[in-house]
């Protein structure tokens, strides 16, 4: 959590921009925060005003411009706020997202206090909100007298209690980039870990986690970096924090609703790049236990077994122990299968569970000698280290127990995952993950706050939005609570479609939740149905894109043969386009091949994911400015390219998921189980959305232009291509090759 001045606004004199029509009438909203309403007789200027070409957003950001889309946006969030429903929002790139959900709600917030939660999945958008649109949005409306800040997780911050045990460890005595971060620990105003300018590479060691921490106990509380940002953000009304947190957050409320939280109560949320929600929310409600948990614990602790405190013998027996327990898996074979698979015969499992009973039970013997060491020492660092070590030592172990076990009331899914890390050394995690957590989200978030936004530039696929209503759990009861008559809320759920062209490890040692406690079954959410909308890009993609479609190259296949064709079909669009290349890959495996065949046949440069950090890669890649990048999954989203730089992006194929994933294949089953169409249900739309994601690549501005070129020629045979097809932007298609010359000026 960081706190910034930049977003302290002081009360401005009052501006009323447009007296006659305010756009908030609603009542003020059911459930409230503990801050006090704003001022409700205020009158608010008008949607159309404030995004309007000379409204005061245009006055106050740099190159805005009115877009229609971006308005009609803004409606669908305002009608959300004001009918207390939750919203479905698609808008093509270019729509201006941020002040469209943005303005609304500081009109909702100023209007009827209480506080908003904007959520996102990549921190360039969390700092395009902060340093960007959030000043811009304050600056031009002064008199909304709003105050925002940035929440992180926990981990973000440096723990004095920590850097101070830390100072008299081994690794930290004499170390001078150690000596470095206690300087900047004494200067820094924030401790937050973005501000370091250099590396550290024992973060994870000084950094405040849930374990160690000792509250409102702790000798440094009220220097304490993560309470002060805290207690800051209560004080705002609205907070920008990403998605892991958010879900970490919302997993705490659900196993324990009036417990701690790590954000603060609030009436409204935004899920800006709402496509990863259902992503991040399984990862925040399932399980993961690493092999790297107890080295880690044991390396730890070894300073207190040097003091004499801990047996060294019992810590070089826990790595040992867990050495056995990972080696079936380590030795499988497969880099991910499900446990079940592995573990088929009654002997391999009861094995097993020996091998992690025996870790279990070493783990609390750990945990008791921690606490007995505790008690032996005078010394207060020494006691405070050793009594969050016996919290780690019990958390790692009830999570081994909980990730290992399977639950008859769970519906989960147990799979293992091994990896080699760079020096060769082995590792593995065991995961659990629920089959669906649209109950969970129903429970601890849409029946408590009925005003959730989810919006993205590829939310929908073909047209609607129902494949992301039954994964986040929008698919409201059967018998919804009776309609208002002050607000007028119908009970509709209209597609509204307009053309135009590092996070908190906060979560505890919590079991997943059992049916009754928000498993699968539940029968939908009480809050009305969602506002949806779908809005085109405001792009002219009719004028400067073109669709490129070969047909020649036939489906796509493993075989080495069409490896070389569509490395071929790539340097012949290379060319032409003069670099200035994104080629994306749907497998690791294509990408290495495809770079194998074709460093020696263009002199353009290429850059491979993988030969250095995907930020710097892309640096690299705009800098050249006929470069071609190779990409793979984090290439397909989220990365700007905007201008000249970028003029064609090749797509290797349309891009299912890989079928041996664990988590798809167990998903499939389920559909399938339930009489489903796993493809047409869940594959399909997942790769529709996918797609758009790579196609959205190209133009990032309003006057950017180039080809996109999809080389599968699925989207001609089989009947799903049409599905595909219509998803897209509507620029004009192609399969020759000479009409992508002309476009480019040749041929
Ligand atoms: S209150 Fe917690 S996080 Fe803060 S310094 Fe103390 S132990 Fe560290």
């Amino acid at each position: 959590m960081t706190f910034s001045p930049r977003f302290r606004q002081t009360s401005g004199k009052q501006r009323i921009l447009n007296p006659e029509m305010p756009i908030l009438t609603a009542d003020p909203p059911a459930q409230t925060t503990d801050h006090p309403p704003r001022a409700a007789s205020q009158r608010l200027p008008r949607l159309e005003t404030l995004l309007g070409a000379n409204g005061p957003l245009a006055h106050a950001l740099p190159g805005f411009a009115h877009r229609p889309q971006q308005v009609d946006l803004a409606k669908a969030v305002a009608a959300s706020l004001r009918e207390g429903r939750p919203c479905l929002a698609e808008a093509g790139t270019g729509t201006g997202k941020t002040l469209a959900y943005l303005v609304p709600i500081a009109l909702w917030l100023a209007k009827h206090g209480g506080r908003a939660v904007i959520s996102t999945h990549t921190l360039a958008l969390q700092s395009q909100l902060i340093e960007r649109d959030i000043p811009a949005l304050f600056a031009a409306l002064p008199e909304l007298d709003l105050h925002a800040a940035t929440l992180k997780g926990r981990s973000n911050f440096v723990c004095l209690q920590d850097l101070e045990g830390a100072a008299n460890d081994i690794w930290a005595f004499g170390d001078p980039i150690f000596a470095k971060l206690q300087r900047w620990a004494n200067e820094t105003d924030s401790g937050d870990v973005a501000e370091l300018d250099f590396t550290f590479p024992q973060w994870s060691e000084v950094a405040a986690n849930q374990d160690t921490c000792r509250g409102r106990e702790c000798r440094f509380y009220d220097r304490c970096f993560y309470f002060k940002a805290r207690k800051y953000a209560e004080n705002c009304q609205l907070l920008v924090v990403n998605h892991a947190l958010f879900m970490a957050d919302l997993r705490l409320k659900q196993a324990n609703p009036n417990g701690p939280t790590l954000i603060p109560k609030y009436d409204a949320v935004v899920f800006d790049e709402a496509h990863h929600v259902d992503d991040i929310a399984t990862k925040a409600f399932g399980l993961e236990w690493g092999s790297r948990r107890v080295p880690q614990l044991v390396n730890r602790t070894k300073k207190l077994a040097g003091d004499g405190l801990i047996d060294p013998n019992s810590l070089a027996a826990l790595d040992a122990l867990n050495q056995s327990l990972l080696d079936p898996f380590l030795i499988a074979g497969k880099s991910e299968d499900f446990t079940d698979d592995l573990l088929r015969e009654e002997a391999d499992r009861a094995d097993f569970r020996e091998r992690r009973d025996e870790m279990c039970e070493g783990l609390n013997t750990l945990a008791k000698d921690l606490i007995a060491a505790a008690d032996k020492t005078k010394d207060a660092a020494t006691k405070e280290r050793a009594t969050g070590l016996a919290r780690t030592a019990t958390r790692v172990s009830t999570e081994l127990q909980l990730v290992s076990e399977s639950r008859a009331d769970e519906d989960a899914f147990r799979w293992y995952q091994t990896r080699r890390l760079k020096g060769g050394m082995a590792v593995a995690q065991l995961v659990k993950t629920p089959l669906e957590v649209a109950p969970m989200l129903q429970s601890a978030l849409l029946d408590e706050v009925p005003r959730v936004i989810f919006t993205s530039a590829t939310l929908a696929s073909g047209g609607n939005f129902d494949y992301v209503k039954k994964r986040l759990g929008l698919v409201a009861r059967s018998v919804p609570s009776p309609p208002s008559p002050s607000e007028g809320r119908g009970g509709r759920s209209e597609v509204a479609t307009s053309s135009g062209g590092r996070s908190d490890a906060a979560s505890g040692p919590l079991p997943l939740p059992s049916e009754g406690e928000g498993g699968r079954g539940g029968e939908g959410y009480s809050a009305e149905p969602p506002v949806e909308l779908i809005v085109g890009s405001p792009f002219d993609y009719g004028k400067n894109c073109l669709l490129y479609i070969p047909r020649h190259l036939g489906p796509p296949s493993s075989a080495h043969e069409y490896t070389e064709q569509v490395a071929k079909e790539i340097v012949s669009l290379v060319e032409l386009a003069g670099g200035r290349t994104f080629a994306l890959f749907t497998s690791h495996r294509m990408l290495h091949a495809v770079h194998e065949a074709i460093w020696d046949k263009t002199d353009y440069p290429i850059f491979a994911q993988g030969e250095m950090p995907p930020a710097r890669l892309t640096d690299e890649f705009k800098k050249a400015g006929n470069g071609i990048l190779l990409g793979t999954a984090s290439f397909w989203e989220g990365v700007d390219v905007p201008g000249d730089a970028l003029s064609l992006v090749i797509m290797d194929k349309l891009p299912f998921a890989t079928p041996d994933a664990p988590t798809e294949r167990a998903r499939e089953r389920a559909i399938k189980e339930a009489g489903g169409n796993a493809f047409g249900e869940y594959s399909l739309p997942r790769a529709q959305i996918r797609l758009k994601q790579g196609f959205g690549r190209l133009l990032r501005t309003v006057t950017d232009r180039g080809v996109v070129a999809i080389l599968d020629s699925r989207l001609y045979t089989k009947s799903y291509g049409r599905d595909f097809l219509r998803d897209l932007p509507p620029s004009p298609r192609t399969d020759n090759i000479e009409s992508v010359a002309r476009f480019f000026g040749g041929g």
